[in-house]
């Protein structure tokens, strides 16, 4: 007796940009576009921009 091996549930991915199935052309993004929009959302994300150190206003009032 042979037992029918189960299928390997397959996920399909989904575009994580707009939940869109993906493709697989441009896995796991459903268009290029989409693969655009990640990077620049993980750009934006991953650096941060320094901000510039104002200098203190040194008022030094001497004699
Ligand atoms: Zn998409």
């Amino acid at each position: 007796m042979t037992e029918p091996t189960p299928l390997p549930t397959r996920r399909r991915a989904r575009c994580p940009v707009c939940r869109r199935p993906a493709s697989a052309a441009d896995k796991p993004f459903c268009s290029p576009r989409c693969r655009d929009e990640d990077l620049r959302r993980w750009l934006s994300g991953g650096y941060r921009i320094p901000g510039e150190a104002a200098a203190p206003d040194a008022d030094d009032e001497g004699g």
